[in-house]
């Protein structure tokens, strides 16, 4: 007989349906059983074990859509900037002068810091794999994008030729490990090819980061700026480079890479046929606003993208680029800086939406029959806008795991 626990609390947000007022979950064996009014599962299940939480609400687990753990040592050491090439040349410096050790340890106390969070899945970019060894043994559930540079790289063939991760058995045989494309500046045609490629190969989400600068939009379109610069000096430029003279998004459907199971992160200078190509492709955009007033890249409009039916996601990217990785911190600058939009939405962002984006959301972004029990419990008193209410709650760091589900090997 397999024992049933029935969390309780004042309010129970699924994120599937509407919200439960003395609402109860019923768990076992780390999957939800049931969720109802408290009177209705308690009567289900009559034998269970019952955790009572309080006032508050249980809502499911987030997921960080958008993440490099790889510079948590960073955090700190580079002030905000308000321009994107400056920060990115202090990250690369910095990272330089970080022995192996500090980048590891940076690495564990970012794990854990998702994980008090309240982060259950997170989409990890990384272009070394130090992290992955990390990520398996943690409580997380993680996607492992492989990041792949190369704006000199224009010989076509498979990715493994110049990426030996992609070489061994365990890319192919983890069916959470992707390639990704680092950005139109960084990644040759040939290469954005060849990591679509891989990837639908082995039937993996691919990963970019779109439209995160001026200076991106500059570079495609006339092919100079920071960024030719920035390729010269690290010897990567290619005299006959001819920029395509389009708009980010339009580059990258060109060469076929937004996808539905595209994550392209920032997305922050869209014009208006951008935005058009990205809903029609279903392409999802990962919205890192935090990061992107710490770093100088700008602000995402998030009301044309919603206009435009983009399906958008949330993500913190680094500590490199930002305080902490506190989710709900995202939410709250999104809502201070776009009112009109329900913070609802805000709230699915960060938790169905970024499930579905990375294939996960038959186990996890909603309190669901079946699904797995990664549930949270956040006290507050409702008084005002249940929405908003919750997301200062959370924004507070006031967040409990209420429960967790054991990782399946
Ligand atoms: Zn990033």
């Amino acid at each position: 007989m397999v024992s049933v626990t029935v969390h309780q609390a004042g309010w129970v947000a699924t994120m599937a349906g509407p919200v439960l007022k003395d609402g109860a979950v019923a768990v076992a064996a780390g999957r939800i059983l049931a969720v109802g009014p408290a009177a209705e599962v308690g009567q289900r299940f009559p034998q269970a074990a019952m955790v009572e939480h309080g006032d508050g609400v249980l809502f499911p687990a987030l997921v960080n859509a958008h993440c490099h753990l790889e510079f948590s040592a960073l955090r700190g050491r580079i002030p905000p900037q308000n321009e994107l090439g400056l920060w990115l040349e202090g990250v690369m410096a910095a990272m330089a002068g970080l022995s192996q050790d500090e980048i590891v340890q940076g690495i564990e106390q970012g794990l854990t810091e998702l994980w008090q969070n309240g982060v259950c899945l997170v989409a990890e970019t990384s272009n070394t794999g130090l992290s992955l060894p990390f990520l398996a043994r943690s409580p997380l559930e993680f996607h492992y994008f492989h990041e792949c540079l190369g704006f000199h790289l224009r010989q076509p063939g498979p990715l493994e030729i110049d990426f030996d991760v992609f070489r061994g058995g365990l890319a192919r045989s983890l069916a959470n490990f992707s390639a990704a494309a680092h950005a139109p500046y960084s990644v040759s045609e040939a290469l954005f090819g060849r990591v679509a490629e891989w990837n639908r190969r082995y039937g993996r989400p691919s990963a970019v980061h779109l439209a995160e600068s001026l200076e991106e939009v500059r570079f495609l379109r006339d092919g100079d700026g920071f960024f030719r610069l920035l390729l010269q000096k690290l010897g990567r430029w290619r005299t006959d480079y001819r920029a395509p003279g389009l708009t980010p998004a339009a580059y990258l459907d060109q060469l076929g890479f937004l996808r539905p199971d595209t994550l392209a992160a920032h997305g922050i200078w869209l014009n208006g046929e951008d935005l058009e190509i990205l809903a029609r492709r279903r392409t999802w955009v990962v919205l890192c606003p935090r990061s992107n007033l710490y770093t100088g890249a700008g602000f995402p409009n998030l009301p044309e993208l919603r206009r435009a039916g983009v399906r958008l996601a949330l993500g913190t990217d680094s500590l490199a680029g930002n305080r902490d990785f506190s989710l709900f911190q995202e939410m709250l600058l999104l809502h201070e800086r776009f009112p009109d939009v329900p913070v609802a939405e805000l709230l699915a962002m960060g938790t169905i939406n970024g499930a579905t984006a990375l294939g996960r959301d038959k186990d996890f972004g909603s309190l669901t029959p079946g699904k797995k029990a990664a549930m949270l419990f956040i006290p507050f008193e409702a008084g005002g806008d249940f929405w908003e209410d919750l997301v200062r709650a959370g924004a507070a760091g006031n967040i409990t795991w209420a429960a967790a589900p054991a990782k399946e090997a």
